[in-house]
């Protein structure tokens, strides 16, 4: 064991090749000289580490195999009912940002994006670490540091994309807010608890978004092959949803000609190249932020709405933060009843009840797994009905063979030049 990790997991190269990694990119910021963030067109962004080096120290910020929650350390005021399934819960509001551009191009309200233009010209935040397109190339997506509104608004929207915004903090500074997946999260925030983070870089907020999984780039490219017939390279723009709540998949190439799809339909497809480790994420709801960002699918959306988000405090921290973005104007959001989390995100709580079965099923098929603490799996996974007990490791037993985890998978770096869209990950 390598601190209480299977001794199988002894490396970041361990990690990647072993299908674990969630691709925040922290690694690269513990150990930049050691370890670079690539694409890896089916699976994700990846990490790339130097020929023979040590990577002891990235492997201690790596929240691919270690999620650990210490139920001592929370914040007064978290809700005993929710804690196992939801992690921190101290309050959830709805509403959306009250800047109507914002919550227009925003991914559900706007909230995310609101509440970091708070943190800039209200808090003490110089700069905002997040992700966004590439720009000329908008199937990828690159951590940014937006410092005011017009930045943080071309990087709204979720991008059901790989990205890996911890690489954005390795050129930080100064007082920052964070906005990631709950894993990005999670590994900025193991950066900062383990002193990995570069001098003088302080996260004063993390904002997370929850996640059901980002799919890989080659599921995208497929999907837009099978139904547009478009040249994968040749796109100037790719939005995965907002203008609009849900809104559309929209995709713009360089010859100005576009292709559209509802939010449904895309992702219905797209998700089936969703990487390994997203199927036995224990946290898709950014259990490890100071505030957490959804959907409330609890009321379906009307035509033509403009957007409503589902926010949740999960520290004091985060909570001061959402109640003075209230007050300074930034988001217009009304206090629910806690009960509406569960009731928004179903799918995603029937999800990470299975996580201990698929766990047990890698267990039984002799693959390392990661150590998730304190996250209450088994208690949850025996709340599911029997049947489904049974479904969720027999289940993952047929798909190790589809992703290939009885074997190492060395990261493949895509390069521009060889592009082809290659078949996506696992379903
Ligand atoms: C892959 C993926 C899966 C998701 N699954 C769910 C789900 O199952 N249920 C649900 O309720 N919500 C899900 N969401 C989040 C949801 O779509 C909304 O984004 C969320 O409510 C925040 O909306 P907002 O309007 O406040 O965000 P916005 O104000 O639009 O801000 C979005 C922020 O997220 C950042 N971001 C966008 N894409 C990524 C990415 N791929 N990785 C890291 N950061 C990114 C942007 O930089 C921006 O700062 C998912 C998002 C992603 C990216
Ligand atoms: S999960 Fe993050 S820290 Fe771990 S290997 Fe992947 S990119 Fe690196
Ligand atoms: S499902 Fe979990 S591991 Fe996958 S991208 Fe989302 S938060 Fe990260």
């Amino acid at each position: 064991m390598t601190g209480g990790l299977d001794a199988r997991l002894a490396s970041i190269e361990d990690v990647a090749e072993r299908q674990l990694c969630a691709g925040c990119g922290a690694c690269a910021v513990a150990q930049p000289g050691t370890i670079r963030m690539v694409d890896d067109l089916t699976t994700g962004r990846r990490p790339l580490v130097a020929a023979g080096a040590s990577t002891q120290q990235a492997l201690e910020a790596c929240p691919g195999v270690r999620l650990e929650h210490d139920r001592a350390a929370w914040d007064e005021g978290w809700d005993a009912d929710l804690a196992d399934e939801w992690g921190p819960v101290l309050a959830v509001w709805e509403g959306y940002a009250t800047d109507p551009e914002i919550r227009f191009r925003g991914s559900s309200g706007g909230a995310a994006t609101a509440l970091a233009l708070w943190s800039l010209e209200r808090s003490s935040a110089g700069s905002v670490v997040h992700s966004g397109a590439r720009p000329g190339a908008p199937e990828f997506n690159d951590a940014v540091q937006s410092r005011d509104r017009d930045q943080l608004l071309a990087h709204t929207g979720s991008r059901y994309a790989p990205a890996s915004p911890c690489e954005g903090l390795a050129t930080a500074s100064g007082p920052l807010a964070f906005v990631g997946k709950p894993c990005d999260v999670a590994g900025a925030r193991m950066l900062d608890e383990r002193g990995l983070l570069p001098e003088g870089a302080e996260v004063d907020l993390t904002v997370a978004i929850f996640c059901a999984g980002a799919p890989s780039t080659a599921a995208t490219l497929g999907y837009l092959a099978d139904t547009w017939g478009q040249e994968p390279g040749a796109l100037d723009e790719l939005r995965f949803r907002g203008h609009g709540w849900p809104g559309s998949f929209v995709a713009r190439a360089q010859d100005g000609s576009t292709h559209e799809a509802s939010y449904a339909a895309s992702w219905g497809v797209i998700q089936a190249g969703r990487p390994w480790r997203c199927r036995i994420c224990p946290d898709h709801t950014g259990e490890f932020a100071d505030v957490s960002v959804g959907d409330p699918w609890h009321t379906p959306p009307q035509p033509g709405e403009h957007g409503r988000s589902l926010v949740v405090a999960r520290t004091a921290r985060g909570l001061g933060a959402v109640e003075r973005a209230i007050e300074d104007g930034y988001l217009e959001l009304e206090r629910v009843d806690a009960s509406l989390l569960p009731a928004s995100q179903a799918e995603l709580q029937r999800t990470r009840r299975t996580v201990q079965g698929r766990l047990l099923a890698m267990r039984l098929a002799g693959l390392p797994v990661p150590r998730f603490r304190g996250m209450a799996l088994l208690g949850t996974w025996l709340r599911t009905p029997p049947g489904n007990l049974l479904r969720s490791v027999l289940g993952t037993l047929r798909r190790l063979g589809r992703y290939g985890l009885r074997r190492r998978r060395p990261v493949v770096e895509f390069e521009p030049s060889r592009r082809a869209p290659t078949a996506g990950g696992g379903s």
